[in-house]
Formats: C-alpha cells, structure tokens, sequence
C-alpha cells in the first residue's frame, strides 16, 4: 500500500503527491494527517520550516470539504501575500485530481473586486492574509460562518508581525468551526496564548526539537569591519559560483542600496521588499524561480516562508533585529531534505551574538575565513574550466564552422588554445582581484575595527567646499570619479564652506594626495593634504586665499576630459552624475566583445585594488 493512503488519504489525493514526486510522507505530515482527518481535533503542530506543513494540512482539508457546497469551509491565514500564493498553488497542485473543488488567495495589494467575485463564484477553500481578510469580513464580502476548518500557517511569525488582534477577530468571527489547526515553527507565549484561549484541548505534535532548526543547514559566520560588509558579500558571492540565494537586509533601504550597488557591477539580482508593487513583487518572485536571478536580496517580510526549491545559500548581509528571524531566514534553504548553508555576515562586535543563535538553532556555527583575491580566481577558473569540459556541443549548427575553424587553429596547441581561452575569460577577473585586500576582521579585540576613526583612516583636507557647489554626495562622487576608488575607501566627509575634511583609507591617502593636491579646478588649484600634519594651518578662511597658487603645491596638473576618459560630461559642470563608482561611464577599451563580464568595466582602473 502506498505510504499516502496509508495513513488515510484518498484516491484522488495519493494521485496527486505521487505526480509531485512526494514518496513517503514526512514525519509532521505523517504524524499530522490521521488527527486532522477525523475534521474535530484542534491540533497544533510544531514543525520546523522545510518539513512539509502545507501539505499536512492542505491534504487533510481538501479531504474533509464537500464539494458540492459552493461556500467556503476552509479558512487559512497566513502572514504574508507571497506565502498566501504559494499555499494556494500547492493546494491547486494536490487537488489535481478532484473535481469541483476551489481555492482563492485573498490579500491585500491585489484588487478586492476580483477577490470578492472570485469568493462568491464557489470557492471552498480561501487562503488569506489577516488584513485583506478583515477587509472583506468587515465589507461582508466574506463570512465565516459557514467555515468548518480555520487554519494558521506560520502561527508564530503572524503574531510577530502583530496580527495578534487580527487573529482573534477572525477567530471569533468564525463560530461554527470545528476545529483550528495551528502550526508553527517555534512555540512563544504568544502562540501559546492562541491554543489556550481558541482551541477545545488541542493534539500536539512536535517534529524534531522544539526552536530546532534544520540539520541540513551548514552555518557559517564571516567577520569583517563593517565599512567591508558589501565587499564582503560581493567577494563571498564572487567565491560560490553556483550560488542560487537570498540575501536579506534588516532595511528596505540597505535592501536598495546592495541591490542596486550589485546590478550595477553586473549581477543578476533583483531587490525585494515592501516599496515595490505587488505586481514587481510577483515578478521578481517568478525571475527568482526560474532562476533567471542568481540571487535576490530580501527583508523579511518580504521574504517571508517563501519556499523556492534550490536555494543553495542564505546570507545574513545584517543579521536580524530579532534573534528567532534568524531561523525563518535560515529555513529559506535546505528544504526537503536537501542541504543547504546559511552565511552571516559579521563585524567583530556581533561576534557575541554567534553563541546565542548556537543555542537558538542548536547548531555549531563555523568561522569561515573571508576567502582571498586568488582563493576567488582560482574557483572562478576552475568552475569555468569545468563548465567548458561538460558543455553540452551537441546542439547548434558549429558543424558547418568545423573545418574553417580545424584549419584557424592549426598551429596552436591544446595548451596555447586553453590559455587563449583563459585569457579572455580571466584577465579582468585577475586584474580585479590582484591585489585584493584581505576582508577578514581582527577579532582579538585590540582595535575597534567597525570604527573607522581608528581603523587606518587618514584625515585629509582638501580646499574644496559647499562655496564650489559640493555636496557630501557630489563631493564623494567627485572623489571616487576621479581616482577610480570604491565607496569603501572613504569614511566620514565634513563639507564646509571653503573647504571639506574627510576621512580615507590611509593607504588610499597618498594616492589621493598626489591626484588631487596641484590639480586645476576651473582654474583654481586644488589643495589636498594631511589634515592632522599639513591641515588648513595659516587659512584665513574667506575668499582671500582662494584661486591664488600656493608654493609648494607646484604640480601643474588638470582634469582635462582628455584626461579622465570623459565621464565629467555633461552640461555646466556637474560631478559626472550616473557614472557607477566603478567609472561604468569610463570606457575602458576592454575587447572580449560579446559576452558580458561583470569586471569589464574596470580594466581601466589602475588605482583600485592595489591597497596593499
Ligand atoms: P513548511 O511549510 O514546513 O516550511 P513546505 O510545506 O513549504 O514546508 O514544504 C517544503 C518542501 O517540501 C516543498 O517544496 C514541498 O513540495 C516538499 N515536500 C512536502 N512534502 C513532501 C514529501 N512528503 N516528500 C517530498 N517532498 C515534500
Ligand atoms: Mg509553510
């Protein structure tokens, strides 16, 4: 006997989890299926992420509903409007093979019109977000009278997000239940309160370890100085060629700027968090599933119980404010009994944190070293070495091509033909990463290394101010367009009226001294140096001293577009807007035309990368 009918099933049912591959039920279904068959146990289930709750319950209801009665019996309330497509789309999938049967996603962002008059055609089975479903409780357009079965998905997470209250009105709204399936993956008081004051003796079913997380998942801490968090992620990202992730920011606004900094240096990713449109949502989600994205970079709730078959990592760029977030993002991969690995990426004072999400998941964490330039090129090469042994060369037209080509290469070797390829391929990857510096934070406590004022940061000054039309944006902008630098290597910018102190990298500084200090800004010259030794000494502060040549300075240097490979552009003087910090706009004479590389915008920069 099949394991699914087994343990009570139908017919039509089984059918339908042999087409979606399902062998043998999973332990919480398993232990899940028979007591909520009998449609009158209140039952609570315990389960961590991954383990197959949907169709613990979504199995059972689709059992116990009449399909002839076109109303809805079934209620089931989730957190957010991803999951509550999600759970209608496994419900579509398991009803496969049963006639007459209906399932409708409520939630909010997507037009209640259509809700309502999808509600009202028949459906039996309605997936809901709380707010939506209060909406159309309170318009009428639903009621919950009739309602035998009311379920809560992510129990836990829902009254996290505070739809405590919520809850309770929609429990109280359905008075003819039968029973309330609950099922989370941690248990708080919260939760707690639910079963206590909703539900008639409940069954309890807890799989693995209560607040466990998943075995499958390998997690791993990185340490860095905070103003190294991004190159960090980059880097990590960089070393995984196969990675398939989410990454998740506390903010919407971190989530936008890693977003945005990642896609401008050529990766396929995609930001997803409350700001955007439903409709963008749901076409990232679908981008991400079929895996047209590498990675996407989420917020929680956003992200929240989303389960895309494949993640291969989840990254922690910051980790959450609340400690048990930590499990839900985690959850995101290793799912199905497969494997999967959950990175964070730390600044030496979280480090604390390490020992307390230990003991939330139950796991040891792993200290990773942030790998090196070379550890980066070498996986890079050797992944693309492999991808070019099992391409598949059986497709496409290269027969014709075959002799023209046989007689092309007949003088070179395999080994000249290979470096030839390596070449092309690697170089920019190379020069990127020669001379790469090392990312990994001192944890040995003798200076403060997410404190840039500490941390090998010079103090310069530059007699450039808000007078010259700078902003603290402009001003970076300016910094970075003209030497080619990152973002990274600048700390704190004081802007002034006549002139601007600002922190830099101090091995950046001298370079940066050398660019600037003598250079022509229309026709004054710029002054830069060390503001602790040379600083603004004998300045008087107004107009007097500006546009004179100073001794000492004598460099006659110019920014002459010549000079700069253009991206000053633009009309009346503005700081080379929308070039990338990269220099995007700088044309870098790269020629592996064709295919596109994420480092080939940066072949022209000679002075990045060479901090040590
Ligand atoms: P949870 O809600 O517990 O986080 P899901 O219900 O989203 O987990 O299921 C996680 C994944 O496991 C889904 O991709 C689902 O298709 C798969 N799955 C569920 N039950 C089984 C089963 N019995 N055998 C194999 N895969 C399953
Ligand atoms: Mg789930």
């Amino acid at each position: 006997m099949n394991a699914f009918e087994a343990i009570g099933l139908s017919e039509a049912l089984v059918k339908a989890t042999a087409d979606l591959g399902f062998v043998t039920p999973s332990e919480i279904q398993e232990k899940a299926i028979p007591i909520l068959l009998s449609g009158t146990t209140d039952f609570v289930g315990l389960a961590q992420t991954g383990t197959g709750k949907t169709a613990a319950f979504g199995l059972p209801l689709l059992q116990l509903i009449d399909a002839d009665a076109k109303y809805p019996q079934a209620l089931i309330v989730c957190p957010t409007r991803e999951l509550c497509l999600q759970i209608s789309n496994d419900i579509r999938d398991y009803k496969k093979h049963m006639k007459g049967v209906s399932v409708e996603p409520v939630y909010g962002g997507a037009s209640i019109m259509m809700q309502i008059k999808a509600l009202k055609a028949g459906v039996q089975i309605v997936v809901a977000t709380p707010g939506r479903l209060i909406d159309m409780i309170e318009r009428k357009a639903v009621n919950l009278e009739k309602i035998k079965y009311v379920v809560l998905d992510e129990a836990d997470e829902m009254l996290n997000m505070g739809f405590r209250d919520d809850i309770e009105f929609v429990l109280k709204n359905a008075i003819n239940r039968e029973s309330i399936w609950l099922f989370s993956a941690t248990m708080p008081t919260e939760v707690r309160a639910i079963a206590k004051n909703f539900m008639d003796s409940p069954k309890e079913i807890t799989v693995g370890k209560k607040n466990t997380g998943n075995v499958n998942i390998d997690h791993q801490y990185y340490i860095t100085s905070s103003q190294n968090r991004y190159e960090t992620l980059k880097r990590l990202i960089d070393f995984n060629p196969g990675m398939y992730g989410i990454v998740f920011c506390r903010t919407r606004l971190n989530c936008q700027e890693v977003t945005e900094k990642l896609v401008k240096e050529g990766y396929d990713i995609e930001a997803l968090h409350g700001d955007l449109t439903q409709q963008q949502r749901d076409k990232v989600m679908l981008r991400f599933r079929q895996k047209s994205l590498q990675l996407i970079v989420a917020t929680d709730v956003a992200a929240r119980g989303i389960d895309v078959e494949g993640i291969t990592h989840v990254i922690n760029y910051e980790l959450p404010d609340e400690m048990e977030v930590y499990t839900h993002r985690s959850g995101r991969t290793a799912r199905a009994g497969k494997s999967g690995i959950c990175i964070s990426i730390l600044h030496t004072k979280e480090v604390g944190k390490v020992r307390h999400l230990e003991r939330m998941v139950n796991a040891q964490f792993h200290k990773m070293d942030v790998p090196s330039g070379s550890d980066v090129c070498r996986k890079q090469f050797f992944n693309f070495m492999d991808k070019l042994i099992a391409v598949d060369v059986t497709e496409g037209e290269f027969a014709t091509y075959m002799p023209a080509l046989i007689e092309k290469f007949a003088d070179l070797s395999k080994e000249d033909i290979l470096q030839r390829v390596a070449s092309i391929e690697f170089s920019q990857l190379l020069k990127y990463y020669e001379n790469a510096y090392d990312l990994n934070a001192r944890t040995d406590g003798r200076r403060e290394v997410g404190d840039t004022r500490h941390n090998g940061f010079s103090k310069l000054f530059v007699n450039l101010g808000s007078k010259d039309g700078f902003t603290k944006g402009q001003f970076l902008q300016f910094i970075l367009d003209e030497t080619g630098l990152k973002k990274e290597v600048l700390g704190r910018i004081d802007i002034r009226e006549m002139n601007t102190f600002f922190e830099v990298d101090s091995e950046s500084a001298p370079l940066m001294i050398k660019k600037f200090d003598g250079a022509d800004f229309e026709g004054r010259q710029i002054r830069m140096n060390d503001a602790d030794s040379g600083g603004p000494k004998g300045r008087t502060g107004s107009g007097g001293s500006r546009g004179g040549s100073r001794e000492g300075y004598g460099r006659e240097r110019s920014f002459a577009p010549s000079d700069r490979g253009g991206s000053r552009g633009g009309s009346g003087g503005g700081y080379g807007g929308g070039g990338s910090s990269y220099g995007g706009s700088r044309s870098s004479g790269s020629s592996s035309g064709g295919s596109r590389n994420k480092y080939d915008d940066r072949s022209g920069n000679d002075v990045q990368r060479k901090r040590r």
